[in-house]
């Protein structure tokens, strides 16, 4: 008998992610293939990252024309396609804002390392003294030392103690408590518009512009962490646009290579001016092919108006599963929601396992909190899939509360 991937996963890979229930070898679109041929709609897309569905067309020639034209020269050269993405990315940024100054742009190759980036930049900015950041209980900012210690989740520093200095955090939507948290020592506020990993919780009504008065009446750089909300899915380019508010610095990966490896930092010009030559670098950030699929993701998601997209197909399957009765309740914005799942659905059953019984009824979602699924299908998802997706999602809700879950 051979092996399958997941016994072969356990004897050749770290144990951080546990072992993976199955192995996926083709995608396009919405839908996923495994290694056994069966089909899957794909409502989580590799954790809000391919938000223009699996293999899209033009992505991939993008990335197949520039594999086979300049992979790699590193930073010490200019290369073509970063300059575009950069124009692009500003351009998105201050869209809707009254920001009408050009910011300026950084590569990175993910999200750990574009916060890590923004981290040191405010540093850089402000001076030793005024390093301190502030963030959100519940937040999720990373994995590298700096990022985790922003993170607000004080059970995933524990292991790693003693984490970088400098970080702490406050009540998410209590801008008393922010202000509370502040002293001479803070120079900036990082925060999700809608924190994703840490159970998808939306900012209430006014929160962020409370935060951004605070920032301005204090000499505090905003920092918005839009790598999960970023680039329409929250119906808008960025999360903070719904708050009609400016960031100082914005922080960009997950969606904006498709799946191909890229994360950005955007900062105003006099924020930016900080670093200058030799104050920070990565050999392989914003090289061409991972440049070169981010040009042509905003390239497509500006040509099909990827917000409004999320907002229509949001709207549709918010509205789909509110009719579900084994769902309590729907949050969330544009297509990245979080469903509470009834107490009856649930019984001793925790979300991650239901996601699991919705896997082996070919719909990919995942646990977001022990009670709640996070949703978030591709902003090309049509209307057709929306309904598939929520007769399967249905119908395991039913087995659960009938006692039948596989
Ligand atoms: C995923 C995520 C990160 C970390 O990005 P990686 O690419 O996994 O390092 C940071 N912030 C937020 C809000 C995220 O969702």
């Amino acid at each position: 008998m051979t092996a399958t991937g997941s016994e072969l996963w356990a004897e050749r890979l770290m144990g951080n992610y546990g072992i993976p229930p199955l192995t996926f070898v083709r995608g396009a679109g919405t839908e996923l293939f495994d290694d056994a041929g069966h089909r899957y709609l794909d409502f989580l897309c590799g954790l809000a990252v391919t938000g223009l569905g699996h293999a899209h067309p033009r992505v991939a020639a993008a990335v197949a024309e520039q594999a086979t034209t300049l992979i790699h020269v590193s930073n010490l050269f200019v290369t073509e396609p970063q300059l575009e993405v950069a124009e692009r990315l500003d351009r998105l940024v201050r869209l809707g804002t009254d920001q009408d100054q050009p910011g300026r742009v950084l590569f990175q190759n993910s999200g750990a390392e574009a916060n890590e980036a923004a981290l040191k930049l405010v540093r850089k900015f402000h001076g030793r003294g005024r390093h301190g950041v502030l963030s959100a209980f519940r937040s999720f900012h990373g994995r590298t030392l700096g990022t985790l210690a922003a993170t607000g989740q004080p059970e995933k520093h524990e292991p790693f103690q003693p984490l970088p200095e400098g970080f702490r955090h406050a009540t998410w939507n209590d801008v008393a408590a922010f202000e509370t948290a502040l002293d001479p020592s803070v120079g900036a506020i990082l925060l999700e518009p809608l924190q994703g990993e840490g159970g998808i919780n939306p900012a209430e009504e006014g929160f962020l512009r409370d935060i951004r008065r605070l920032c301005d009446e204090r000499g505090l750089l905003l920092i918005l962490d839009e790598i999960q909300t970023g680039l329409g899915r929250t119906g808008a380019w960025f999360g903070f646009h719904h708050a009609g508010i400016r960031a100082d610095v914005v922080t960009v990966a997950k969606a904006l290579g498709n799946g191909i490896p890229i994360g950005a930092v955007w900062a105003t010009k006099e924020v930016a001016a900080a670093f200058g030559p030799g104050d920070h670098g990565s050999t392989f950030a914003g090289q061409p092919v991972a440049a070169a699929a981010a040009r042509e993701v905003l390239r497509v998601m500006e040509e099909i108006d990827a917000p409004r997209l999320a907002r229509e197909r949001g709207v549709e399957l918010t509205g789909l599963l509110e009719m579900l009765p084994g769902i309590s309740s729907v949050r969330g914005q544009g297509l990245l929601l979080g469903a509470e799942l009834a107490p009856g659905v649930l019984a001793e059953r925790t979300a991650p396992q239901v996601a699991l019984a919705c896997l082996a009824a070919g719909l990919v979602v995942n646990g977001i909190t022990p009670t709640a699924l996070r949703i978030a299908p591709p902003l090309t998802v049509s209307s057709a899939e929306l309904v598939e997706g929520t007769e399967i999602l249905g119908e395991v809700l039913a087995a659960g509360a009938a006692g039948e879950m596989a």
